[in-house]
């Protein structure tokens, strides 16, 4: 197609930031440019890892799309490399700007860098915006000097105390120029997990405002593993189909006492944050024990990892985790520290063979919170205590005590 004449063209290139409500990039696009071209890039290099996350990025996907639709735009899909796709697209329709949520790891990194090389040999304005967490990474850093805080109680105070941004307005219209080819969305991939909760920001708006009115609750039923009290927000999080500054927003409006951020679900979400601003200071937390001189030496053997990653190790409570695993792609967070305890600390083998599992079947699956989380359970990440071990029967003794979680999963 060619350039419509006047006025100003932008691209919001989506990456996983699928939503409408408080999406800073599109809504900053929206207002300042009279044509804004919402795209999405199927990008080869990234799918096939999880099938559970395919699925529910393709439902997350549908979901954007109907509701860019209903606000007069649509969400324009492509197959390939996001960066040419992106320049390729931006030529065609004459844009002069380029939109983005920045990110964390190593791949996102990288895709920015070569964005921002090829908007400038092809004259177009590439600005990033935040929306992936509460608190930019960066944003707080110790007083002490350093680029990242090391250990979570300190961050959380100047988290805390920070001044959040605020929420951005849900644009009224997207005005997406004529003559797009829109592209299409293949079929809907097949998925793993029989029970895995379906994506998109309608699902996961109505799930936040149904778990608020549970809120007050969290503190005492959080780490109860068959009472199941925690929101399962994780995966919207995790694509962005829920915003988690209005999460965090929603939470402390919702609580009957006044706002408090350390109430223990927003502690949560700064967990979250925290390991993000890990992430970013130190790329390679999936591969390389982030604490200096920690022992990391382990174990190799396959037979066990199988049996681990299938829930057959005969250790009630850690198959029972295993099994939520593959029929949910989600696990409880109790469940996830007892088995990764066990596997590293009672079998003795490698942590980044169990992040690997766990990226392959959860829904919440990314990069700074596996990564940080494995680490931390293994004694060489953050925060941590390298002799910290989650006694099996102890913690189900503890937090299952009716064996109703075990129950249910080893069925
Ligand atoms: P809630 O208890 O309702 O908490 C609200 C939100 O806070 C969560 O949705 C999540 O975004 C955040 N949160 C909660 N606990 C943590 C935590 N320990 N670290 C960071 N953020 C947290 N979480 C992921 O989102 N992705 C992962 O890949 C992941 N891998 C993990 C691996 C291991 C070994 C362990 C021990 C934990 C891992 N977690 C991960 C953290 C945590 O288990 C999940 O975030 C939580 O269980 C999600 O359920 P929920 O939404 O009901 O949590």
């Amino acid at each position: 197609m060619s350039a419509p004449p006047g006025g100003r063209t932008a691209i919001v290139l989506f990456t996983r930031d699928l939503r409408v409500h408080d999406q800073p990039a599109l809504a900053t696009a929206c207002a300042n440019f009279d044509r804004v071209v919402p795209l999405f890039v199927l990008d080869p290099a990234l799918a096939g890892r999880s099938p559970n996350r395919d699925r529910f990025l393709h439902q997350s996907l549908v979901d954007l799309r109907d509701a860019l639709r209903e606000r007069g735009g649509d969400l324009v899909l492509r197959h390939g490399d996001p960066v040419a796709e992106t320049i390729r697209l931006g030529r065609a329709v004459g844009a002069t700007g380029i939109a983005l949520s920045a990110d964390v790891s190593h791949y996102a990194r990288r895709r920015e860098r070569r964005l921002a090389a090829e908007c400038d040999r092809h004259g177009l304005s590439l600005r990033t915006f935040p929306g992936l967490t509460v608190v930019e990474p960066g944003a707080v850093r110790p007083g002490s000097g350093g680029d990242h805080y090391r250990v979570f109680s300190p961050y959380h105070r100047g988290w805390s105390a920070r001044r959040w941004r605020d929420e951005v307005a849900t644009p009224a219209r997207v005005p997406l120029p004529t003559g797009v080819e829109v592209g299409r969305l293949p079929a809907e991939p097949a998925g793993e997990s029989p029970e895995a909760l379906p994506g998109g920001e309608r699902v996961g708006r109505d799930r936040l405002r149904g778990w608020l009115r549970d809120l007050d609750r969290y503190d005492d039923l959080h780490d109860d593993l068959a009472g199941d009290g925690t929101s399962r927000l994780s995966p919207y999080l995790r694509f962005g189909c829920l915003s988690p500054l209005a999460v965090a927003r929603a939470a402390l409006a919702a609580m009957t006492g006044g706002p408090d951020p350390a109430h223990p679900f927003v502690r949560q979400l700064c967990w979250r944050d925290f390991y993000y601003q890990v992430a970013y200071a130190f790329p390679d937390l999936a591969t390389r024990a982030y604490r200096p001189g920690s022992r990391d030496e382990w174990r190799y053997d396959e037979k066990t990892l199988a049996a681990w990653a299938q829930g057959r190790t005969g250790e009630p409570i850690v198959d029972a985790g295993m099994r939520q695993l593959r029929a949910q792609g989600w696990m409880h967070n109790r469940a996830r520290l007892i088995t990764a305890s066990y596997l590293t600390k009672e079998l003795g083998l490698d942590w980044r063979d169990g992040l690997a599992i766990f990226a392959r079947w959860l829904l919440d699956g990314d990069l700074p919170n596996n990564s940080g989380n494995w680490q931390w359970v293994a004694g060489t990440g953050n925060d941590t205590k390298p002799y910290r071990r989650f006694n099996p029967k102890r913690q189900a003794d503890r937090y299952d005590p009716e064996g109703a979680y075990r129950r249910r999963w080893l069925r």
